[in-house]
């Protein structure tokens, strides 16, 4: 169990302290943010490897098999993604 300063007073405090004993000040918020963002970077790769693989597979005179697993990795990561962000959006 870490101690972490408050954002608001700077006292110490728990990490997995809900609220800051000292202010009140809530610690949740900033770690669901990291989170959310943390999955939305994941969509954003899954995409760009989806339109990479996309690019590779017109290029390729639509015989790559590498670019089929670009395409279907991506789509896979970012349903991930999302069901990730959704998952951890509380
Ligand atoms: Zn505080």
């Amino acid at each position: 169990m870490a101690l972490i300063k408050c954002r608001e007073c700077n006292k110490e405090m728990s990490g997995n302290a809900k609220s800051c004993p000292h202010c009140g000040n809530p610690n949740q918020p900033e770690t669901i943010e990291s989170t959310g963002k943390k999955w939305k970077g994941m969509q954003l790769w899954a995409i760009l490897i989806g339109v990479a693989g996309i690019i590779l597979f017109v290029k390729s005179d639509h015989e790559n098999t590498v670019s089929a697993f670009m395409i279907f990795g991506g789509a896979i990561g970012f349903v991930l993604g999302k069901v990730g962000a959704w998952w951890y959006h509380r």
